[in-house]
């Protein structure tokens, strides 16, 4: 590991302060970035500890939800609030990582994690863009069964690992970042970036913006929602493939929708295209797979992962009709 200062932060303006100073970096749980600190893939000047910034979870006026970025995983899947009018996020949540890891895990950490690209990972054996920007990916031509069959580039094919994310771009959320500049909001779909030509830039965050809360919108019809992950074991794995869903019902019509997949792309994956295929129509299982159909239609297979594209489409339909089966 290579030697850093730390410094603990007491409120959002002294993090801003110590993390606009060259080569800091925001500690949350520190869960993923002190693996990436030990390979020496990171390597921060200043570590600034942000833990004890905002960590409550507020309930609005107009019924959303505002969660500070330092709360625990752990806390926000539990609750009550979350627990039975997001139950998507909570499941979510409850879907990754191990128990341990989601006690210490924060939310703003969370949204910041880096890929599980093996290559990533091997800093002595790999060529790797993103770690090391020009210099190729090796998981393009090699062992690439976990990557992405959406939105990849020539200079990456690695997949965003989060499961709270998904839930959370499903549910329309919103990010609020601060910087010396001021505040501004982002939707929690356009903070991730897609790897075009520089996967090395993950997000829109300029150098020292600090994520501060997420917003949760009100939705009417989000107690009806629900994650369902696919792993190759059944605890403390990443997703080959999760769909976080919600759905109203009118009847037996489709009246509103939200789909994100994830384990499919460089960033959460929300189903703009299966969710226009599907409101108005009637909530059959051919209606879901036609609405699987079109948000796939542009999927591409590396060498190894063809079978995620049936997969997330029978993952899709079968997150459909559990939610049409769910009590409103
Ligand atoms: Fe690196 Fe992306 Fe290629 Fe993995 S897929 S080796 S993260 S450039």
């Amino acid at each position: 590991m290579t030697p850093f200062t730390y410094a603990r932060a007491r409120d959002a303006g002294d993090a801003l302060r110590l993390g606009g100073a060259a080569g800091a970096k925001y500690l949350g749980g520190g869960t993923n970035l002190v693996d990436l600190m030990r390979e020496t893939i990171e390597r921060p000047g200043t570590l600034v500890d942000v833990t004890g910034l905002s960590s409550e979870i507020e309930e609005l006026d107009d019924g959303s939800l505002l969660i500070g970025g330092a709360t625990r995983n752990t806390a926000l899947a539990a609750h009550r609030a979350v627990r039975t009018r997001y139950p998507v996020l909570s499941r979510a949540i409850i879907a990754g990582a191990s128990a341990q890891i989601r006690n210490m895990a924060t939310v703003g950490g969370n949204i910041l994690q880096r890929t599980r690209c093996t290559y990533f990972y091997d800093d002595e054996g790999s060529r790797c863009n993103k770690r090391n920007p020009g210099q190729g990916c090796d998981a393009a031509e090699g062992f690439n069964r976990i990557h992405a069959i959406l939105g990849a580039s020539q200079s990456c094919v690695a997949t965003h690992p989060s499961d709270m994310c998904v839930a959370l771009a499903s549910l329309g959320a919103v990010v609020h970042l601060r910087s010396a500049q001021g505040e501004r909001t982002v939707e929690l779909t356009e903070l991730h970036r897609l790897p075009e030509d520089h996967p090395e830039i993950e997000t829109l965050l300029a150098p020292g913006e600090l994520i501060t809360a997420i917003e949760l919108p009100a939705l009417a019809f989000s107690a009806r929602s629900t994650y369902r992950k696919v792993r190759d074991r059944s605890s403390y794995a990443f997703a080959l493939i999760s769909v976080a869903g919600a759905i109203e019902l009118d009847g037996d019509t489709v009246k509103d929708v939200r789909i994100a997949l994830g384990g499919v792309a460089h960033k959460p994956w929300r189903a703009w295209k299966a969710e226009a295929a599907l409101k108005g129509q009637p909530a059959t299982p051919e209606n879901f797979r036609a609405a699987a159909e079109a948000e796939l239609a542009d999927a591409r297979a590396l060498r190894d992962n063809g079978f995620k594209i049936e997969l997330a489409k029978r993952t899709m339909v079968a997150t459909l009709t559990e939610l049409t089966e769910m009590k409103a």
